[in-house]
């Protein structure tokens, strides 16, 4: 049975040729059998199944039906009813990792991570929910929450701190966001009414996400965003396309160079130097993602690499913990 999904897979990706341009047809198939259904209503359900689950893995294949699939799609479904739950109800919060200097380990921003306060898991990590929050499309109105709280934050800081003293704040875009309409207004308005210059924050947007020939239009909002003061950051650098073109044609300050290059650093240093010497000469600011051991960050300053963030300086913290962690880092490295 797999063969002949597969073959008619194979027959139906030739392109259609039509008078135009030829026709791309993506191809999905469930399977299942008498085997594992009791009359032809399940068989049905199942095959179903088996076909939404193929179609979520990117379409143009196969999958065929087990009991497990089952019991994932019931447990998304429910995570995506409770988060939407979690929107209406503003049960999310953030948390504030430091971006620190390299060189003597003084925090110059933080980056504002989401988490969510679910009524029986606990506070839990996005690896858990933004998935289904970016399927969903939730992710568009608890972003714009997190856009709005992360200024708070911000000007909470400014009017403690002395001036000059207070750290930028980085929030996290999704793509998803930039496709609504009005998300430069929306920006806009947060800035001006929690009365945070453009200059405290930064917006980063992941590069896997921004490799598609239709983004122009996200690219052309990230220019006016900048032109207006904000710093533009690329995250989880190495993940995805990373072309040199793209760094040099884009309104883009900073790269957030990926933990999992950062982790092989001692064995293959050469790939991180590359990005370092490669964005310094583009006049582009580093940060070195996930730093957990002193001897990375020894190399990355050896490397020139001025920024970096992981759990070596600290781990994302809560708002009231910030200031305090501001006053003993120094002493920390
Ligand atoms: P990211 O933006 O690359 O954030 C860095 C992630 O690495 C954070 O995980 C952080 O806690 C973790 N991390 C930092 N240093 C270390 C380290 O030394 N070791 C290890 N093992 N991990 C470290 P977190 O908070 O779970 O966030 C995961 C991802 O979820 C983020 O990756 C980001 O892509 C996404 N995310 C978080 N908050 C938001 C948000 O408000 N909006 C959107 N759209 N995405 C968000
Ligand atoms: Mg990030
Ligand atoms: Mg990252």
């Amino acid at each position: 049975m797999e063969e002949t999904a597969t073959r008619i897979l194979t027959a139906l990706a030739t392109p259609i040729a039509t008078d135009a341009k030829p026709l791309h047809a993506m191809t999905s198939i469930g399977i299942t059998t008498t085997l594992e259904a009791t009359d032809g209503d399940e068989l049905l359900r199942q095959a179903d199944l088996a076909l939404y689950v193929a179609k979520g893995a990117g379409k143009n294949q196969w999958r065929r039906y087990q009991r497990h699939l089952h019991d994932e799609m019931v447990e998304r479904l429910e995570l995506r009813s409770a988060l939407d739950h979690a929107v209406n109800e503003g049960r999310f919060l953030l948390h504030y990792q430091p971006i620190v200097d390299l060189t003597n380990g003084h925090a110059v921003g933080f980056e504002a991570l989401v988490r969510w306060a679910h009524p029986n898991r606990g506070v839990i990590t996005p690896d858990q929910f933004i998935e289904v929050a970016e399927e969903s499309g939730l992710i568009v109105p608890m972003g714009r929450w997190v856009l709005e709280e992360a200024l708070r934050t911000v000007s909470e800081w400014r009017r403690i701190l002395p001036p000059g003293r207070a750290p930028y704040v980085s929030v996290n875009v999704s793509v998803r966001q930039f496709r609504e309409a009005g998300f430069v207004d929306q920006v806009r308005n947060a800035l001006q009414h929690t009365g945070v210059p453009p200059e405290s924050l930064m917006l980063e947007i992941t590069e896997t996400l921004l490799m598609k020939d239709d983004e122009q239009r996200i690219w052309a909002d990230l220019g006016v965003l900048r032109e207006m003061g904000m710093r533009i950051a690329i995250d989880d650098f190495g993940t995805g396309y990373s072309s040199l073109g793209y760094l040099r044609q884009h309104p883009i300050d900073i790269v957030k160079i990926d933990k999992t290059f950062i982790d092989d650093m001692v064995t293959s240093p050469q790939l991180v130097g590359g990005i370092v010497s490669l964005a310094r000469s583009l006049q582009l600011v580093v940060v070195a993602e996930g730093i957990e051991d002193m001897a990375h960050r020894d190399l990355l300053v050896q490397m020139g690499c001025p920024l970096g963030q992981g759990f070596l300086f600290s781990t994302p913290l809560g708002p009231t913990e910030v200031l305090a962690w501001m006053s003993s880092a120094a002493v920390a490295i």
